[in-house]
């Protein structure tokens, strides 16, 4: 882990990484990290699922807080659907079963902070 040093930098400039299968038409860019970053607390992600794409339905032992930056989604938590979009918040407490699905003809983004993984729990 690096020492922690301040940066400024746009998000592109940050390599997108592809979900795979589970996740079609999404990729991360883990824009604030605690590898590259030295970040001791938090990791930022920022998100993109394509039109037509989603995130698994899912569930871990750790919260997801989210800011939505461009484009419309539906946000499942819990069973219970959302509508988002541009300026919504969003916060998915740990252990509950979520799922971000692009609701529109554009890309939907959103930021992502969770826990570095040294602090998230496991189970
Ligand atoms: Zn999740």
């Amino acid at each position: 882990m690096n020492e922690p040093k301040g940066k400024v930098c746009h998000y592109t400039e940050v390599d997108a990484e592809i979900f795979g299968d589970e996740a079609p038409g999404v990729t991360i860019r883990w824009v604030i990290d605690e590898e590259r970053d030295g970040a001791p607390t938090y990791a930022l992600r920022v998100i993109e699922v394509a039109s037509g794409g989603h995130t698994p339905d899912h569930t871990h032992p750790f919260e997801h807080e989210n800011f939505i930056i461009e484009g419309k989604g539906r946000v499942q938590i819990d069973g219970k659907w959302f509508e988002v979009g541009v300026g919504d918040v969003v916060f998915v407490p740990a252990g509950s079963q979520h799922t971000y699905v692009n609701a529109g003809d554009k890309p939907f983004k959103f930021l992502c902070g969770i826990p570095v993984s040294k602090l998230r729990p496991k189970n």
